[in-house]
């Protein structure tokens, strides 16, 4: 029959409207910078991308999505592991979500065919990372409303647990516990157990590797998965572009977003998108030669940046020049380093973590963590490339022999470039594709920093703190160096006058991609925090912070001497301070006495020099030693800080606080210990430590 001319209007426009659905907008002239997507989804501009999970599944023909909730990018990190594995050893179709990308009402539409995988960090005091907020909110609330009404509501849905926890805090991983509880009172079926990794005991890999295992054992049973010999498939695909040369203005060299790359950054500046902040004067605080710690001034006035005292403020490192060189030596790609590739995701779901035309050389300074930690099982994978058979069979062991590989890998703090040339006996390892190392290697993470300045005395000016990381270690040749501490310190030596720092060794392209950081600039962004004095300045504040954990105790201690110089009254103010010895590493002595002169006998600080006396002192024996006093303080509703080391010194000093409280009070221990998990609870006692 033939068709009129109104049915072929209908066509037309059911042709259309179904083209656009299944391309989601795709090419209706929105961004295609998956960088700048991300960035788009940060900022609550969603760039035509869907939040329906059900409808990406089904766009995107995948049976198996893996939600991450992460804050350093662990969490983030194993997802992806999770991914490459179920589709390499399973062939179950998999993606990578975060968690804020999407909404979680048809979590119960999802069938029972598919799986759907929670990899969860907790953060500080038992929090949600900030992209995991809203779906924490939504699944623990009192009743989630889904879509469709079943009865129970998550009855058809499958689900895998991991969490990443740090046992030294008082919720250990309560995310995954909480959210595995909220789960299954919600009637979903969960697939082996729900894992735990644990961060302050140093297993968070292992205990990794030993959860997924049976993990995938339970779920390809319950999906009837075949195992097959896994085989490598690049997710990225690497197009030279030969036409580019770097100085192109459209090739990223290392620039993380458009607006930087335009030469136009502006707000909001976050996670996504750092602040090229002037640095406005930085020194050393420590008198001694072979340890440095650094006070640093940065200027956000330029931006509209704002801070509260107690917030952190994140720094967006840059890799040493030498670690870059090794890196790109180790794998064959020195004389193409400054040579211009686009990198396109193979998969629909994949995201290129850099934003692309760029160089090699970029993405390995400004957006590769080539310095961390080798995890066991991409060693694993490296083996399949490497340059000879004995190479090959030691990376194997390495990747199978938990207890080799620590003593071989993780004693010397190696990282995956030294381990490689190691291996390899100075070989080559030209087979490796590019793809496997973004695959492999985590995206450069910024490093936080408790702010150490008070936001009532100087609103536009935030200040640093950091202790430069530098250890020696048996077996390896020099020291290891940490990776935004050394940077620092380098700025903090550019700035001083040397226009070519290299401290230890270590240069840096201090000036930034195009020289945009030169006049000395440093990328950060802020982050708000839960630490804070209380609002009513009267109440007394007892606060416990060694070494730099003193650095937000600098920023409350000024915040209450400028209260009381604009005439307002404070409350009594006690510092726990300790540190090495009052000659090296005591630092800001003459601010204290600034503030002494101010605060009167309001402001007390407590000394702990652990290498003075014959025995070793730290705050813990200190505070107990004030039993009195702080006991009577904390019954005024005092409110009581700890900062500083997590592994030790926080626990600690929580077991001693129970103690007083039993000692003085005549309470059993037990009781004073539900004192304190009260006290935390309502705030009274809080925690910035790392
Ligand atoms: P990195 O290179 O990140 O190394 C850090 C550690 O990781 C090493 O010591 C080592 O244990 C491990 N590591 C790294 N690479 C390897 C490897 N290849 N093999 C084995 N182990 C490895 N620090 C301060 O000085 N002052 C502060 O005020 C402060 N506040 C903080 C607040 C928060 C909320 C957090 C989370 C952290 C804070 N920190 C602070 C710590 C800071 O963020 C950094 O972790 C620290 O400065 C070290 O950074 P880095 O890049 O120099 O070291």
């Amino acid at each position: 029959a033939d068709l009129d001319t109104l049915d072929l209007i209908v066509l037309a426009a059911i042709l259309f409207g179904t083209l656009a659905y299944f391309t989601k907008g795709k090419y209706w002239g929105v961004v295609k910078d998956p960088y700048a997507s991300s960035f788009a989804a940060a900022n609550g501009m969603k760039a035509g991308k869907t939040r329906n999970i059900l409808e990406k599944l089904e766009e995107s023909g995948k049976n198996c999505i893996i939600f991450y909730g992460s804050q350093t990018g662990t969490a983030e990190d194993y997802a992806s592991r999770l991914a490459k594995e179920g589709k390499s050893r399973f062939g179950l179709e998999t993606m990578v979500a975060d968690l804020e990308d999407y909404d979680y009402d048809n979590l119960d539409a999802i069938p029972s065919d598919k799986v759907v995988m929670f990899v969860l960090a907790t953060y500080g005091e038992g929090e949600p990372t900030d992209n995991a907020v809203d779906f924490y909110e939504f699944i623990t609330g009192d009743s989630p409303s889904f879509s469709s009404g079943n009865e129970p509501a998550l009855g058809n849905l499958n689900y895998v647990a991991f969490g990443l926890g740090n046992n030294t805090y008082e919720h250990y991983n309560s995310m995954v516990r909480n959210v595995n509880k909220a789960l299954e009172a919600l009637g979903a079926h969960r697939i082996g157990e729900a894992g735990e990794g644990d961060d302050g005991a140093g297993t968070m890999e292992e205990d990794f590797l030993a959860w997924k295992d049976p993990m995938w054992t339970a779920l390809a049973e319950k999906m009837g998965l075949e195992e097959r010999e896994a085989v490598y498939e690049p997710i990225f695909g690497i197009v030279d572009k030969e036409t580019l040369t770097p100085d192109a203005p459209e090739v990223y060299l290392g620039e993380p977003n458009k607006m930087h790359l335009d030469g136009t950054p502006k707000g909001p500046f976050n996670a996504h998108n750092p602040y090229i902040a002037p640095i406005q004067t930085s020194y050393e605080l420590f008198n001694v030669k072979d340890r440095n710690c650094l006070h640093m001034e940065v200027d956000i006035s330029g931006s509209n940046l704002t801070y509260q005292t107690g917030d952190h403020i994140a720094v967006w490192p840059t890799n040493a020049g030498e670690e870059v060189d090794r890196f790109l030596d180790i794998f064959g790609l020195t004389e193409k380093r400054h040579n211009v590739i686009s990198v396109k995701a193979l998969e629909p779901t994949a995201k290129v973590p850099f934003p692309t035309p760029t160089t090699f050389d970029a993405i390995v300074r400004y957006h590769m963590e080539i310095c961390a930690p080798v995890s066991r099982q991409f060693i694993a994978t490296l083996a399949a490339f490497a340059p000879d058979e004995e190479s090959k069979a030691e990376m194997t062991k390495l990747g199978s022999d938990k207890d080799y590989f620590h003593s071989k890998v993780n004693a010397h703090y190696l990282n995956i470039a030294r381990l490689l040339a190691i291996v390899g006996k100075g070989q080559k390892w030209t087979n490796v594709p590019f793809s496997a190392l973004i695959e492999g290697v985590t995206k450069l993470q910024p490093r936080y920093y408790s702010i150490s300045s008070s936001s009532l005395e100087q609103p536009k000016l935030i200040s640093i703190t950091a202790v430069v990381e530098s250890q020696n270690l048996p077996g390896r040749g020099d020291p290891f160096r940490g990776v935004s501490t050394n940077y620092l310190l380098a700025l903090k030596e550019k700035q001083n006058g040397d226009p070519n720092p290299s401290p230890f060794g270590l240069s840096y392209h201090i000036t930034g991609p195009r020289n945009r950081y030169d006049g000395i600039h440093v990328p950060v962004h802020v982050r708000h925090s839960n630490f804070k004095l209380p609002s009513d300045p009267t109440k007394p504040v007892i606060m416990v912070g060694p070494g730099t954990g003193v650095a937000p105790f600098r920023g409350f201690i000024r915040e209450r001497k400028k209260m009381v110089e604009n005439g307002q009254t404070v409350g009594k103010t006690i510092l726990f301070f300790g540190c090495r010895k009052s000659t090296e590493d005591f630092m800001y002595e003459k601010e204290w006495k600034e503030a002494k002169k101010v605060l009167g006998d309001n402001f007390e600080i407590v000394l702990a020099f652990s290498r003075e006396g014959p025995k070793k002192v730290y705050v813990q024996h200190r505070l107990k030693e004030y039993a009195k006093e702080v006991n009577a303080l904390l019954e005024k509703k005092a409110y009581f800080y700890v900062c500083g080391d997590a592994a030790n010194m926080a626990r600690e000093v929580n077991t001693v606080l129970a103690q007083i409280i039993s000692t003085e009070r005549g309470i059993p221990e037990t009781k004073a210990e539900e004192v304190v998990k009260q006290m935390r609870a309502s705030n009274q006692y809080q925690e910035d430590v790392w």
